[in-house]
């Protein structure tokens, strides 16, 4: 806290999410004062209403599999039916425990919590109802909100990942639009727990933002769960007549479900907040920013999904802390986007680093690629599971990509976000030991291959 009520602050936090308390967090830890701003609960979207929940959806889901799938293993074991209840009650308990322990955490860091909706009264200051919040710093991490279609409008049986999130009851045919990030997850947990599912996506795979590889395997392995897809079709339209929403596509043809998720990504939050009048730039809604997250007025800086760029919770939390320290005069390095980590939970999970084959060919011309099937893993092999890592890497040069498909194989990604980031060669991961038998393994055995040393490796 300021000594006094006429002393700004250090740093005035806009937004509590997880670019916004993890700036708070770590600045009270450099001794700066801290005010954080938070309309709704401390811990934003992704502790609340997306990361957190959905993840465990996820895991409810893998245990409905499992209970379906145990003769596959030799155990005697019946599906018999999705309590929801029940897994809003395990999903909340989880949410709640975080949230609990978040809470504490900035209660006795000395961050001063401002409950109330915030808006940019000036470069230096934040007014919370009728309250003049100033500081020498201010840290705008408003967030995002689910997008939908021009004429697609929310409501009854069409939903976003909000709405969905808690629904009391199985629906028996989902229609998905969107088959990026958040729509395979979804369309991953509606399929275990018994829905019929169908995916729409106007662009020409699943994931289109992942190695083409990924999008294919993923794609056979949905075919496999039964879950269907329409890539490369666009949305006309959906109408909600009695208990059916019709989804129609571009021409003509139309699908019947009880359920339309709306998955077509998120729109940043900076509407009506005074960015503008502030004299902050906002381009089509987002915050534009230097390397420095700096934004074109002096000391007003921007986190998370309000910034150009990836939206995932942990580069906001990088973000907040490397605006903290930028702010205690560290000069901390960059976060940059590439050396990000990315996972996809849907089952089979997809965990990737760096840059596709098609990206690094354009980046590098000559590259080599090596794709190390699990077929060839212990590990995955007693899971049952189907997939490969892929390596990307200059001709003779560093692994700039490392893309992973299978069960479990997000739990992988931090070994290649370390490989990539730290510009290593084949050779030198080939040199380093992997626990047998681990899916970890794979990742080493890809290395092996690609040094020219392949050992479980069929060619
Ligand atoms: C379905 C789904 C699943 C996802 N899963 C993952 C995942 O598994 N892993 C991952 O890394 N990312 C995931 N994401 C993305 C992740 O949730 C976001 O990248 C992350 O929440 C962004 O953090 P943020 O701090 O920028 O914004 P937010 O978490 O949205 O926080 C912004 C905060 O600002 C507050 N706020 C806004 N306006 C005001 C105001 N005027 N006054 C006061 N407070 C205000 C909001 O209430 C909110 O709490 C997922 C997204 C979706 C939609």
């Amino acid at each position: 806290m300021p000594a006094d009520a006429d002393t700004p602050y250090d740093v005035v936090v806009l937004g509590g999410g997880s670019g916004g308390y993890a700036c708070a967090l770590r600045a009270a830890e450099l001794g700066l004062s801290v005010a954080l701003v938070e309309k709704g609960k401390l811990g934003g979207t992704c502790l609340h209403n997306v990361c957190i929940p959905t993840k465990a959806l996820l895991h409810a889901a893998e245990v409905a599999d499992s209970a379906r799938e145990g003769s596959r293993f030799g155990i005697k074991t019946t599906f018999e039916s999705v309590d929801m209840s029940g897994v809003h009650a395990y999903k909340d308990g989880v949410v709640g425990r975080l949230y609990k322990g978040l809470q504490g955490l900035v209660s006795s860091r000395s961050i001063e919590f401002v409950q109330g909706t915030g808006r940019l009264g000036g470069p230096d200051t934040v007014d919370v109802d009728g309250r003049r919040i100033t500081g020498r710093n201010v840290v705008l991490a408003t967030g995002s909100y689910a997008k939908s279609l021009p004429g697609l409008e929310i409501g009854g049986r069409i939903m976003t990942s909000d709405e969905a999130l808690t629904i009391d009851h199985v629906p028996a045919r989902v229609v998905v639009l969107g088959g990026g990030v958040i729509g395979v997850e979804f369309a991953s947990v509606f399929r275990s727990f018994g829905s019929e599912v169908t995916i729409v996506e106007a662009l020409p795979r699943l994931v289109a933002a992942e190695d083409e590889a990924i999008s294919t395997q993923l794609q056979r392995a949905f075919r496999k769960r039964g879950i269907a897809f329409r890539t490369g079709v666009r949305f006309a339209g959906a109408r909600q007549e009695g208990d059916v929403v019709t989804v129609g596509l571009e021409g003509g043809s139309t699908i019947e479900a009880d359920l339309l998720l709306v998955a077509v990504g998120r729109g940043p939050s900076t509407d009506g907040l005074g960015y503008e009048e502030a004299g902050v730039t906002v381009d089509r809604g987002l915050v534009p920013t230097d390397e420095r997250l700096r934004t074109n007025v002096p000391n007003v800086y921007a986190v998370g999904d309000i910034v150009p760029g990836l939206q995932l919770a942990h580069r906001g939390f990088a973000q907040g802390i490397f605006v903290a320290e930028e702010i205690a005069g560290l000069s901390p390095a960059p976060v940059e986007d590439r050396g990000i980590p990315r996972v996809t939970y849907c089952d089979p999970e997809i965990a990737s680093v760096g840059l596709t084959e098609t990206q690094a060919r354009e980046a590098y011309g000559e590259i080599e690629t090596y794709e190390y099937n699990l077929g060839g893993n212990g590990k995955s092999q007693i899971l049952q599971t189907q997939g490969f890592v892929k390596l990307v890497s200059e001709k003779d040069g560093p692994i700039v990509g490392v893309h992973m498909i299978g069960a479990r194989m997000g739990e992988q990604v931090g070994e290649a976000q370390l490989i990539v980031n730290w510009d290593a060669f084949p050779a030198d991961v080939a040199g380093l030991v992997h626990a047998h038998p681990t899916q970890n393994e794979a990742l080493g055995e890809a290395h092996l291959a690609l040094a020219g040393k392949p050992l479980h490796a069929h060619a």
